[in-house]
């Protein structure tokens, strides 16, 4: 027997308006959504994080509120920072960038993230990007110089729309110091031409490869059509990537690229004692292994997507804390339901789902969504001390569990494992609350730098050059920059 699902409207802050207002989808029931995936260099920051659970909240949302809902996020596989990591280490671009994709989808699982219906790379998207920069050449969009293919802005009159900008405003901000060849300073990259060991492609302007843009224009049109519903990213992606995406996609398909645009705000990482205690430093990865993938997801599904988020240990704490209250909950109540106590009660949740739904839809107001969940919780704790709940009771309840686990993903198949999780997680805190250093990234005090130098020329032998990157970067995100030697020996110093 299946459930026919009732679907709930939504309202959504749209960038585009600077307004909250309903979302009316191009085809009724069904969501098209894409939000901009991660550059697989490496290990992935837990800003980038945020970006990665919110786009994962919207899906699972969308699809708990009654949508069909056709989810593209893509993995920029192609990438200057990319190429420049590769050569460093003397290995292809493209096999650095697919470790990279690996070790993100092992995060992205540590997150109980799930997956999107399409996951392109830049790499698998090459005809149909070359595609539509051929079409934006033919619509006078684009021009060519010197193998390199360049938009030209000027010509998208709408340009500016999204991130309210004018391209005259535009032009005054810009170094007066232009590349010569560009017809105006605001004219960006589609393909550029192929140099000494760069991944490249075959097109009608010689070897090359895309501009960053481009791919997320091209991928959207291939599995999305010309005309999305929701377009999701992190709010430093508004200018210039999104700003190009529109000028790119509405060029090539004349008409409107996305219905929607939310983008969640940052993580804070610059306040007080930050820079000091837990650093500006910590990859997913150095988090998870710490505390755990659900604790960082929970900090970032219960606080609201459009609300800077300061980092601090209190921030991790209150997660922890109430994770424990929500499955020593399920606990109970799974005690609860085959508990043998006479007296019943006349408790009932019956609103409360609703409700939560109502928070959800509007604006995926999640705090509010969690503030009703553990009010259910406390009123159940208070009424079932000495009385069991009905049939009736238990099957409401049980609906809304299932309801917060599938919307928000906060809720784990194994809530004794998860309990024992996070009692070590709380003593790793209470550990790093007490030392001055790192909670959840490498130590970084002077005398530290000489193992850690040490560690990392082991790790080059041992071909781990994940793990001796990552030291690299902690180091050089705390102003420590080394130097390699050609003896072979590595040399640090503060950054100027
Ligand atoms: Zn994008």
């Amino acid at each position: 027997m299946s459930e026919v699902k009732e679907l709930i409207s939504v309202s959504l802050y749209n960038t585009f308006t600077r307004k909250k207002e309903p979302l009316t989808p191009l085809k009724e029931g069904e969501i098209k959504f894409y939000s901009c995936g991660p550059t697989t260099y490496d290990f992935l920051h837990v800003g980038n994080g945020r970006a990665l659970v919110i786009g994962d909240l919207i899906h699972r949302i969308l699809k708990s509120l009654g949508y069909k809902v056709t989810f593209v996020r893509n993995f920029t596989d192609v990438d200057d920072k990319i190429i420049n990591k590769a050569n460093e280490k003397g290995v292809p671009a493209l096999e650095h960038a697919e470790i990279f994709v690996k070790e993100c989808k092992k995060d992205m699982h540590s997150l109980m993230m799930i997956d999107p219906t399409f996951t392109p790379k830049v790499s698998e998207t090459i005809p149909e990007i070359i595609e539509m920069v051929e079409c934006l050449i033919k619509k006078n969009f684009a021009y060519v110089i010197n193998g390199e293919v360049l938009y030209h802005v000027p010509n998208f009159k709408d340009y500016g729309k999204l991130s309210k900008k004018d391209l005259e405003g535009l032009q005054h901000g810009i170094r007066v110091e232009v590349e010569s060849y560009k017809k105006h300073p605001s004219d960006f990259v589609l393909w550029k031409p192929a140099k000494e060991g760069e991944p490249s492609w075959d097109s009608p302007w010689g070897k090359g490869r895309p501009g960053w843009h481009i791919e997320c224009s091209a991928m959207s049109y291939k599995f999305l059509g010309s005309s999305i519903d929701i377009h999701h990213g992190g709010v430093d992606l508004i200018f210039p990537h999104h700003e190009n995406e529109i000028a790119q996609s509405e060029a090539a398909n004349e008409t409107n690229f996305c219905t929607c645009w939310c983008h969640n705000e940052f993580v804070n990482f610059g306040t007080e004692k930050m820079s000091k205690s837990l650093g500006n430093v910590i990859t997913i990865r150095n988090f998870i292994e710490k505390f755990g993938g659900m604790v960082l997801r929970y900090i970032f599904v219960s606080s609201h997507y459009r609300t800077k988020l300061d980092w601090n240990n209190k921030l991790i704490l209150k997660s922890i804390e109430e994770l424990e209250r929500i499955h020593q909950f399920i606990i109970e109540f799974e005690q609860l339901k085959s508990a043998n106590v006479s007296e019943q009660s006349t408790f009932k949740a019956d609103d409360v789902l609703s409700k939560i739904k109502s928070e959800l839809a509007n604006d995926f107001n999640t705090p509010k969504a969690m503030a009703l969940f553990f009010t259910l919780i406390r009123d159940f704790r208070r009424e079932f001390t000495s009385k069991t709940p009905t049939d009736e009771t238990v099957q409401e309840i049980q609906k809304i569990i299932d309801f917060v686990s599938s919307s928000m993903g906060i809720i784990h198949s194994d809530a004794n494992l998860l309990l024992k999780e996070l009692n070590h997680s709380k003593k790793e805190l209470s550990e790093n609350n007490t030392d001055t250093n790192t909670a959840a990234s490498i130590a970084t005090t002077e005398q530290d730098i000489p193992a850690l130098i040490e560690e990392r020329n082991k790790a080059k032998k041992e071909k781990n050059w994940a793990r001796a990157d990552e030291i690299r970067n902690t180091l050089k995100q705390n102003k420590i920059i080394l130097k390699d030697h050609p003896d072979g020996k590595t040399t640090w110093s503060y950054e100027p």
